[in-house]
């Protein structure tokens, strides 16, 4: 077992670092190339999630957390945010409270269908935790 915490700002310029610095942990796991670029996509998303839903007008962090062992990732990304009123409506393929911006409304429809397990939990006016986690062949 290994594990390796991060807290950042989230601003969207962070996203590629959280995305590159997850890939770099789950490198000890010798992922094939798909594995790791399925895992990146997922990071990316909820790395995003957090910079524009979570903190649309104030400064908030995101915590990443990421546990390994001999044949997975488990990562928890989580913020302070607004959180989700309806996270079983948040789920839902093109649900996007921000359809006027270039938001799809697939941001979790992708993290489901790229990581193997994968939890929401969010409480209004609190903030967002989503865990998933990618087993490796
Ligand atoms: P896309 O990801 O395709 O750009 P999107 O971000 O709106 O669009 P999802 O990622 O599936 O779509 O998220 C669905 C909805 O869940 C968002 O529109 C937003 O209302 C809510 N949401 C997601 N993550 C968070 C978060 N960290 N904090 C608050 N609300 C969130
Ligand atoms: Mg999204």
């Amino acid at each position: 077992m290994n594990r390796m915490t991060l807290i950042i700002d989230a601003k969207s310029e962070n996203e590629a670092f959280v995305r590159t610095a997850v890939a770099a942990f789950m490198l000890q796991l010798d992922p094939s190339v798909e594995e790791l670029s399925d895992v990146k996509t997922a990071v990316s998303e909820a790395v995003t999630n957090a910079v524009v839903h979570a903190y649309p007008e104030e400064k908030g962090k995101i915590t990443v957390e990421c546990e390994t062992d001999t044949n997975y990732i488990k990562i928890s990304i989580s913020d302070d945010g607004v959180g989700i009123a309806d996270t079983k409506k948040a789920l839902e393929p093109y649900f996007t409270t921000r359809p006027c911006e270039e938001r799809a409304g697939l941001g979790f429809t992708i993290i489901r269908s790229f990581m193997d397990e994968f939890e929401l939990s969010s409480s209004f006016g609190v903030g967002t935790k989503i865990v998933m986690k990618k087993y490796v062949a």
